[in-house]
């Protein structure tokens, strides 16, 4: 892969919407990204492999629960900075975004919020560092958009739970130390289990065979009747809503991430139509590149503000789920055609590893598919609009 040259697009200045730390927090991940994981991605999303190097290096930067309180070893940072870091982590890779997603907002952030003083104490330290990783297990193969209906369930043993069924699609389940696991109880009660690599009949097999988020390790968890310690269970909230609490915070930060990785293809795209020459001009003077680099920078300024605003309301404690869910589809929507538009001013070179761009495209497949699809965002905010419900 070439030099990582890249210069962010700021077309309305909304870097003056930005305090000085937030651009500290930016600048540094955005530093971090260029030197550890711009020389490397290319290599390891060939080799569908994650990256473990660079684990120090996202804690460093704070990407491991950017808003979980000092205290718990998290960076104590606002929503706008904890957005700041994901949309630098995708521009790099949405893989390697995908990894601290999970870790921040589907595995610390449930233990922060529904867990006890002493689950707290116990993962979060060791989280924070990258010491333990996490992952999420909510997805079933017959449960996907509609993950009410999981069939994976626990049943109380008087002194432990026994845990049973399988999750499928599972970011970071190769390698994850702890799994916050979404079951049934015997009332059919949605609960978090925090499940724990070792135990008997706990097992990740990895999936492989992916042509997207290939630097991001996938897996199924299988629960062959597991003990799990009845201090395991999240005590502090259930129902199909906790693990949606849990989706608000990682929906927003994709929604941070996708622009990351559309700002990665714009500005490649307008670099190589500057220097590209066919028909003794460079490419960007023919007004059709120009029109596509236009639209772009068009759709990623409004897509800045979007999600600038969601993040003042995340801060105020304002943003609802219908909000971050348009953030997250919108955004996603346009890094997808923006890579694609991309891929097409580089011609040739654009399929080629030479370039991110066909990797961004190829990675912002699973981003619109997963943590609700382009088509369950549009029915949430059909749904909010109109009061009518389109999943009954
Ligand atoms: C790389 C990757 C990583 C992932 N990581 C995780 C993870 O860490 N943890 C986790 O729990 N899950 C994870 N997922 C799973 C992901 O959240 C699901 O794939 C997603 O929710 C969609 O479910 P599904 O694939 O079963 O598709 P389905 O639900 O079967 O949907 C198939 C199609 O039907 C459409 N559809 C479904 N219902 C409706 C409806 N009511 N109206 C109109 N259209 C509808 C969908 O929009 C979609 O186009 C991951 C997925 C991928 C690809």
């Amino acid at each position: 892969m070439r030099p990582d040259l890249f210069e962010a697009p700021d077309y309305y200045n909304l870097d003056e919407l930005l305090s000085d730390e937030h651009k500290l927090v930016r600048d540094a991940s955005r530093e971090w990204v260029k030197r550890s994981v711009s020389p490397i991605i290319e290599e390891y999303a060939q080799k569908a492999e994650f990256p473990t190097q660079i684990i120090n290096g996202l804690a460093e930067i704070g990407a491991f629960g950017p808003y979980i309180p000092i205290e718990y070893g998290g960076a104590g940072l606002d929503q706008i900075s904890y957005g700041l870091i994901m949309q630098e982590i995708e521009r790099g890779d949405s893989g390697v975004r995908s990894t601290a997603s999970v870790q921040s907002s589907l595995v610390m952030y449930p233990i922060w919020k529904y867990g006890t003083e002493e689950q707290r104490q116990k993962y979060l330290p060791k989280l924070a560092s990258g010491e333990w990783m996490g992952c999420f297990g909510l997805t079933e193969p017959d449960h996907g958009s509609n993950p009410a209906g999981m069939v994976t369930n626990f049943k109380d043993k008087g002194d432990h739970y026994l845990l049973n069924g399988a999750k499928m699609w599972i970011s970071n389940a190769p390698f994850a130390q702890v799994a916050i696991v979404w079951a049934k109880n015997e009332e059919g009660r949605i609960h978090g289990l925090i499940v724990e690599r070792g135990m008997e009949g706990f097992s990740t097999p990895e999936t492989h065979n992916k042509w997207s988020l290939r630097a991001s390790a996938t897996g199924e968890l299988i629960f062959d009747n597991v003990k799990v310690p009845k201090e395991n269970l999240l005590p502090n909230k259930s129902g199909l809503g906790a693990p949606l609490g849990c989706l608000d915070s990682a929906r927003y930060g994709i929604a941070w991430g996708a622009i990351g990785a559309a700002m990665d293809c714009y500005d490649t795209a307008l670099r190589y139509s500057k220097e590209r020459m066919q028909f003794g001009k460079p490419i960007g003077q023919f007004q059709l590149q120009q029109k596509k680099l236009a639209e772009m920078i068009t759709e990623i300024t409004k897509a800045q503000l979007l999600t600038w605003r969601l993040g003042v309301l995340r801060n105020e404690g304002k943003a609802t789920s219908a909000q971050i869910s348009m953030a997250k589809r919108n955004n996603v929507d346009m890094a997808i055609n923006i890579a694609r538009k991309a891929r097409q001013i580089l011609g040739g070179m654009g399929i080629t590893g030479e370039y991110s761009i066909m990797r961004h495209s190829m990675n912002l497949e699973s981003v619109i598919t997963y943590e609700g699809t382009h088509d369950i965002h549009l029915l949430i905010t059909g749904l909010d609009i109109t009061g009518l419900n389109a999943f009954k």
